[in-house]
């Protein structure tokens, strides 16, 4: 979970005292504002990991102040509702917000939705983890998703050989001619440390295993 504080726009003390006690002993940060205004600076000047936002303030209403929170942001934000007609505006979903709680509430159950919130925000989306193992060469890199291995540029072409060629060996020689190493012979037994900098960059996406070792003739890419 994260460092960053929860602000709880709510302009009802005891309310707010209760929510602020609760999030407290959960051991998370947490600030109050008891207006729109007040609320909405914070959120604007201030790293904030989620809100609470009640529905009437004293300067306005909480569905107008989440869209503006929209307009530059895309915090959690659960309203704190009290009437029925507040929860279908909240469900409409046309205002952006995440969740709800109904008054009155109990502070665990706020608690359980604040922690699912965010968890859920700093979670990949499904789409960005099913991307995930796909291996493609951009601008002299490779990428896993949309993330860069980083590879030097000995490491990119010899990659780029083996991954465009699946599971066709090749020779150490072979490989050597790809990044244009065919000049200097002494590299060959360099190949080796080579691809293991390119398995370690792999590593660290779980495809470590999509280049295979011929044992007595070179290496081979298998897709994942
Ligand atoms: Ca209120």
């Amino acid at each position: 979970m994260t460092n960053q504080q929860i602000v709880v726009i709510e302009d009802e003390p005891a309310i707010a005292d209760t929510l602020v006690h609760v999030i407290e002993q959960a051991g998370l940060r947490v600030s109050w504002c008891a207006t729109a205004a007040q609320g909405l600076a914070v959120i604007q000047d201030e790293q904030v990991a989620l809100v609470l936002l009640d529905v009437g303030l004293p300067d306005g209403n909480g569905f107008e102040l989440c869209k503006q929170i929209r307009s530059f942001s895309t915090v959690p934000i659960i309203f704190l509702t009290a009437r029925s007609d507040e929860i279908d505006r909240v469900v409409g979903l046309e205002i952006g917000a995440d969740d709800y709680v109904t008054k009155p509430f109990s502070p665990r159950e706020v608690l359980a939705r604040i922690k699912l919130r965010m968890v859920r925000s700093d979670t990949p989306e499904p789409a960005a983890a099913q991307v995930s193992t796909d291996l493609h060469a951009r601008q002299y890199d490779f990428y896993v998703g949309a993330q860069a291995l980083q590879l030097t540029a000995l490491e990119y072409k010899l990659l780029h050989k083996l991954h465009s060629h699946p599971r066709q060996v090749f020779s150490r020689e072979q490989l050597m001619c790809a990044a244009d190493m065919a000049n200097a012979s002494h590299y060959a037994r360099n190949i080796d440390s080579h691809i293991k900098a390119i398995r370690h960059k792999l590593k660290s996406h779980d495809l470590a295993e999509v280049i295979h070792t011929k044992r007595g003739f070179g290496y081979f890419y298998e897709p994942k």
